[in-house]
């Protein structure tokens, strides 16, 4: 077998990931998030052991199911917050998560800063756009962004960079590009965009995370 025949699905992403990074000349480092939402820890276990760190959940209840056990002997592992987030679970993610990346509405900026304040742990937050302005989207609509992140950052909330899940079944680069610039605009180095079907675009357009499930993982059950 060649090496390129043997290597996991982590190893072809990450590669892949590697490829776009150059081709796009880009020196800063790009984050692959396993998003491990519905697998169990009987798939999870082998990729910590391969030596992904980084891992995305959609649901709070689920990731305080999961996580504890698999965080055990592994310090390093980063769990990412990427679903939407209820205010009253404000408390819960601070306390489990590294990073949320579905900041998107003031009340949710205000539970998070007394939920921070209260806990002594700031995790990064990412604020979530809909970038395509869909209604039904979840994201701060692109109109109201400049004024969201001013309320974030008067709540002293770490604001590490936007987010966004771009329109389905369109060409998704524009988006991206879009996203890259309101981040630019604003100051803000951190791109949380591309999933399984579109993480090379999104890093040649400048993602510094990556959110990939079912290319790693296989289908949700
Ligand atoms: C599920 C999910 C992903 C991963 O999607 P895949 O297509 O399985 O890679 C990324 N981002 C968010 C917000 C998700 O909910």
């Amino acid at each position: 077998m060649t090496i390129s025949e043997a290597a996991t699905p982590l190893a072809q992403i990450t590669a892949a990931i590697a490829r776009a990074a150059k081709l796009a000349q880009r020196r800063d480092p790009v984050t692959l998030i396993a998003v491990s939402k519905t697998q169990g820890t009987g798939a999870i276990a082998p990729l910590i052991a391969e030596g992904q760190r980084s891992f995305g959940e959609n649901r709070v209840q689920e990731a305080a199911a999961k996580w504890p056990g698999l965080r055990d002997g592994n310090p390093d592992i980063r769990l990412h917050l990427i679903g939407q987030l209820q205010s009253n679970k404000a408390d819960e993610a601070v306390a489990l998560f590294d990073a949320i990346h579905s900041v998107d509405r003031l009340s949710l900026i205000t539970a998070l800063a007394r939920a921070m304040d209260k806990a002594g742990r700031r995790p990064d937050c990412f604020v979530q756009v809909n970038i395509g302005d869909e209604p039904q989207k979840g994201g701060v609509a692109t109109a109201d962004l400049a004024g969201l992140l001013g309320h974030a950052r008067a709540a002293a909330l770490p604001v590490a960079g936007l987010m966004c899940l771009p329109p389905a079944g369109v060409e998704p680069a524009p988006y991206f590009a879009l996203l890259a610039k309101f981040a630019a605009d604003h100051g803000l180095d951190g791109l949380s965009m591309g999933m399984s079907g579109d993480f090379e675009t999104a890093v040649t357009l400048g993602a510094t995370h990556v959110r990939v499930g079912t290319a790693l993982f296989g289908a949700r059950h």
